[in-house]
């Protein structure tokens, strides 16, 4: 049962953004989302370069999380997302690999039972969210920007069914998320997915002090620890760093042993990396489920 339905929208994560709810832990919220254009393109004709940038990247929220701290870890479990029957997708000047070898151009894609329609073909949609995540301790981020807070990390394994954990920064979290593509490519080479507003709904919990860096996926079989950076190397430092010592305390392991399954059975996968662009690239690195050993609980 929904218990709460968010309308509101803010273009950066700060502290100093003001709740528009405040809620208690396992209450269950509905948030409204607009595309990352804030639903700007809505025909072929409206070209990327035709829109207001200062409107770009909205994210429904902030809302404030009751008896959560600095230390804390946010759970979100995303029960469900619903996508409008159209989304847009756009090439982007100067950005990524191909930029020069293409016109500018938008595309819209029409949503019809379950099924995104491109040109002559059909395929079936992957609805994700590409921003999501709690208030930095200071500063502020616009929502386009990945980050140890969330933002838009673009992981197209972040669905219904799947839980992110997030290390509380601020008092009340100020949980926000948006962004919705109905579906996108690993790397999302171009820099758009299929750019759509829509609804998602969220129960929200908290773990009280326990120490994570940066966000923390639990997909239906694999935990994954996000990271971004400039380039791809210090990235995947930062990824495996958090997994190793996820595994060393849940395992019980030494970091060499760590490592040695990491390597085995671990995979590094791309979130977003439409390079160039100005922008951090973003990697998951993730190891299949264990029952017996969940790496956060
Ligand atoms: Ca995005
Ligand atoms: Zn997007």
């Amino acid at each position: 049962m929904v218990e709460k339905y968010v309308t509101k929208y803010v273009y950066t994560f700060s502290p100093d953004n003001e709740p528009v709810e405040k809620v208690s832990q396992g209450t269950t919220i509905k948030l409204k989302t607009l595309d990352c254009f804030s639903n700007q393109i809505t025909s072929n004709d409206q070209l990327i370069t035709s829109i207001d940038f200062d409107h770009v990247n909205p994210a429904t929220g902030p809302v404030y999380i009751e008896g959560t701290e600095p230390g804390d870890v946010l759970v979100v479990d995303i029960l469900d997302i619903q996508v409008s029957d159209q989304g847009a997708t756009t090439t982007l000047p100067e950005i990524g690999p191909l930029f020069d070898k293409v016109e500018t151009r938008t595309k819209i894609v029409p949503i019809k039972d379950g099924k995104a329609e491109f040109n002559d073909i059909q395929f079936p949609i992957n609805p994700m969210i590409g921003v999501i995540g709690v208030a930095p301790k200071e500063g502020s981020f616009p929502c386009g920007f990945p980050a140890f807070h969330g933002g838009n990390m673009d992981n197209n394994r972040i669905v219904a069914g799947s839980k992110v954990y997030f290390p509380v920064n601020v008092p009340g979290a100020l949980f926000q998320l948006g962004d919705l593509h109905a579906t996108m490519g690993d790397g999302e080479i171009c820099g758009t997915g299929i750019e759509i507003a829509g609804e998602v709904t969220v129960k929200i919990d908290i773990i009280k002090q326990f120490k994570i860096e940066r966000p923390v996926l639990e997909t239906e079989d694999k935990w994954y620890c996000i990271a971004n950076a400039m380039e791809y190397p210090a990235a995947l430092k930062l990824a495996t760093e958090d997994m190793q010592k996820l595994i060393v305390a849940a395992y019980g392991w030494d970091a060499t042993d760590a490592y040695l399954y990491m390597s085995i059975q671990g995979d590094i996968e791309i979130c977003q990396a439409c390079k160039p662009s100005e922008l951090d690239l973003v990697v998951r690195f993730g190891i299949p489920k264990n029952k017996e050993k969940p790496l956060i609980k």
